[in-house]
């Protein structure tokens, strides 16, 4: 009861007066949580408790405290079921695209080298229409920078998994008339002028005769250093600029903040939290304490992509306890966030491009291990887990036509330990249902009901009064 109303006292706000509006977002801060589904945050949220020792299900994720809920329609133009890179052009371009493509409108069939160079077959991300309106933009991802939804504030391309040079000569294409998108991050507007660039994917930027500073070869087969040919940039630009790969030098970096600032961590993705050294590896949370403190020097505001980009990873795998941990750290990130931005000037939002297949299921008592298995037992007596999934690589084959008791695993509930399946795939499956858009600040409420996902940057455009938002708002509310 006081609970209630206190939640409503905390949402009722005072109406504008007359002939005042609600003043516009300087700064707008994008939080993708990589294929997380409604059910992803229902459970994260539950382990998340369960973890102070408390029955978990009352628990609140960070952003679950935003005052604006919506729910984004996933599916992209030629399918019912997305990936991150239509949905990457959807929530970052402002268009639904075909699946694997980004940065580009539906024109455009995925693969089609030649028909995305076609500039009239570009569309442009929300971080391009703040560089534009003279603020400030970065990205922030514990992905390789270069993976399918942190390439969609930045590059065109017709196929996402051409990150390399490698990758598009393998598809057939020459790389120097499609060129592969740590290029384009490096090279071409507007990642060329991002201020921040921190997440994983060396091994995108180096000649694959050269290894990095872990060991790990390069992949590139045009002999070039995009690392060396971003600092050479920055220097003939004659700006300060900084190039780490590891902890200790991003707080070294911290105490005296370059105008720059390229961090890739891993040759390739970063390490999931649950096991990555604590001591040697950022986690999501200071990356994105680092960004917005590097990007708030812009009097003007700016523009910031964080994506919790290994949800999705885990999910694949049939990881649920990976793919949870990933959300509460997502959730740690954006309650680092709201205490470095004021509510009155800065437009949070936190969304996923596309659900996946993991069920919470069952019928187990209040506070039960919501990662243990459900109170209750199949038809033939065999206990089943509160999380499962439709599909994916933990599928076991049936014996005596009954399922396999998972709990007797001999690494039962270990961190790769693979939660069942129904049918058996290499892979587990995105699903087609909405996931949640939360928001936070100057227009928020423009956030609720049932959004297309292209509609978002719009949105968040006409909040921050920037790009094709700046001919709906109003310019003389501005900061
Ligand atoms: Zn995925």
């Amino acid at each position: 009861m006081a609970e209630a109303q206190a939640a409503i006292a905390a949402r009722a706000r005072p109406s504008p007066r007359e002939g005042e509006v609600e003043r516009g977002a300087r700064n707008v801060v994008m939080f993708l949580g990589d294929g997380m589904s409604v059910p992803t945050l229902a459970a994260a949220r539950t382990l998340l408790g369960q973890r102070s020792n408390r029955t978990g299900e009352e628990t609140q994720l960070s952003f679950e405290k935003f005052p604006s809920v919506g729910l984004s329609k996933t599916y992209c133009v030629d399918s019912q079921i997305p990936d991150s890179a239509c949905t990457a052009t959807a929530y970052l371009c402002g268009a639904k695209a075909n699946l694997g493509t980004i940065g580009v409108l539906a024109g455009v069939p995925r693969y089609a080298c030649e028909a995305s160079l076609d500039p009239a077959q570009h569309v442009h991300s929300i971080a391009a229409w703040a560089l534009q309106d003279g603020r400030d933009a970065g990205i922030v991802t514990t992905t390789r920078v270069t993976h399918a939804s942190p390439a969609g504030a930045y590059a065109h391309v017709a196929d996402r998994d051409w990150e390399s040079d490698a990758d598009v000569r393998a598809a057939g294409h020459d790389p120097a008339r499609c060129r592969d998108i740590a290029h384009q991050l490096v090279n071409s507007y507007p990642g060329n002028q991002f201020k921040v660039i921190l997440g994983g994917g060396r091994r995108e930027f180096l000649p694959n005769d050269v290894v990095d500073e872990e060991g790990a070869p390069g992949r590139r087969q045009d002999g070039r250093n995009l690392i060396q040919e971003w600092q050479l940039d920055k220097i003939d630009r004659n700006v300060t600029h900084q190039y780490v790969w590891n902890r200790d030098q991003l707080r070294t970096v911290d105490a005296d903040l370059p105008e720059y600032l390229l961090g890739l961590f891993e040759g390739s993705h970063l390490q999931y939290n649950m096991e990555a050294d604590a001591e040697t590896e950022p986690s999501l949370a200071e990356l994105t304490d680092v960004a917005i403190r590097m990007l708030s020097r812009n009097e003007r505001g700016f523009f910031l992509f964080v994506e919790g980009g290994r949800i999705d990873h885990a999910h694949h795998d049939n990881l649920a306890e990976l793919a949870l941990d990933e959300t509460i750290e997502l959730s740690r990130a954006v309650e680092r966030a709201t205490r470095l931005l004021a509510e009155d000037d800065s437009l949070v939002v936190v969304t996923a491009d596309h659900a996946h297949v993991m069920a919470f299921n069952g019928y187990s008592a209040r506070g039960a291990d919501v990662l243990g298995p459900s109170d209750d037992r199949d038809d033939d007596g065999v206990p089943y887990m509160t999380l499962s999934y439709t599909n994916g690589p933990g599928h076991r084959p049936h014996t005596d036509h009954r399922r396999t008791d998972v709990t007797q695993d001999a690494d039962y509930r270990a961190p790769q330990w693979r939660s069942h399946a129904d049918v058996p795939l290499a892979q587990e499956t995105h699903g087609g249902d909405d996931v949640a858009v939360f928001a936070r600040g100057a227009h928020a409420g423009a956030f609720g009901g049932v959004l297309e996902q292209s509609r978002l940057p719009h949105l968040m455009a006409y909040a921050a009064c920037l790009g094709p938002g700046a001919r709906v708002c109003d310019r003389t509310d501005q900061h």
